[in-house]
């Protein structure tokens, strides 16, 4: 998989918050054109600290941001990346939760710093495509929706910079966005096991509700059948936060059911032409 402008290999960039973001989120599309040949890499904000691990994963005094890191690893390589980048920030929890308030929490960075720091790894890696969260971070996470608003200025930060008449003119920006779907098949089948679908996940913490009154319109879908195993790989990887049980049992019935195996976009930029069909595949030449 090539541009048609140089015959070098398409650059794309995930720019995502915590260690399984790449793999629960949008693995199969990073898998998917890493798979065609495209060099992949990963932004990750933070190593996850506030996530809830079990203790008989901690082995050897091994700390929450250590096994996170190596879960990390052992998932980027499942996908195919060619490298990960970590900006080093702490996992700043759910909203209101006093993880949101230590000093090293990304969302307690001023947003301008994370922006430069952001800008300074895509300015060297000069990437074709930049992938990040939607606007209301997936499920809404304070980490998400801060790496969404410093991904996306950045990226226009750096498109500010490029000549008009660029070698590499086709630069675009994506937000994954839910499937709505699965969201409504997942609220439903969480009331079906007599749970409040606004406390939903393990911490309690996930407004199933919230999620899918966010509408967002796709533009661009990627079918990721091809990866599909390559994804349930970097599932199993990040076993400290139940990836290896999403591929097993009732919630791999689930998943089998309703996540069709295609991964759904807005394209940030540039703006869709108005009235335009959905496109397949994230890049300009792309037949898929
Ligand atoms: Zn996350």
């Amino acid at each position: 998989m090539q541009t048609d402008e140089l015959s070098a290999p398409v650059k794309i960039l995930a720019v995502l918050a915590h260690p399984d973001d790449e793999a629960f989120g949008m693995g199969g599309t990073l898998a998917h054109y890493a798979k065609q040949g495209a060099e992949v890499t990963l932004i990750c904000a933070t190593l996850g600290e506030a996530g809830m691990v079990d203790p008989r994963f901690l082995q050897n005094g091994q700390t929450v941001a250590g096994l996170r890191e190596q879960e990390l690893r052992c998932s980027a390589e499942a996908l195919g990346l060619k490298d990960v980048i970590l900006l080093g920030y702490r996992d700043s929890g759910m909203q209101g939760s006093p993880d949101n308030t230590h000093p090293q929490a990304l969302a307690a960075q001023k947003l301008e710093d994370v922006v430069t720091k952001i800008a300074q790894y895509m300015r060297a890696l000069q990437p074709d495509i930049v992938l990040t969260f939607d606007p209301f971070g997936g499920y809404g996470h304070p980490d998400h929706i801060r790496v969404h608003e410093a991904a996306t200025q950045a990226f226009h930060l750096l498109r500010s910079e490029l000549p008009a008449q660029s070698a590499r003119p086709f630069t675009r920006l994506y937000y994954h966005v839910m499937p709505l779907g699965f969201l409504r098949a997942a609220i439903f089948m969480t009331r079906l096991r007599g749970k409040n679908p606004r406390k939903a996940g393990a911490n309690g913490d996930i407004d199933l509700v919230a999620i899918a009154s966010h509408r967002f319109p796709t533009h661009a879908r990627v079918n990721y059948a091809d990866s599909a195993d390559a994804q349930t790989r970097a599932f199993a990887c990040h076993a400290s936060q139940g990836g290896g049980e999403r591929s097993k049992g009732f919630a791999a019935f689930i998943e089998h059911v309703f996540m069709p195996r295609v991964d759904r976009f807005i394209q940030a930029y540039p703006p869709p032409e108005p009235g335009s069909r959905q496109r397949r595949g994230l890049l300009p030449n792309e037949k898929a």
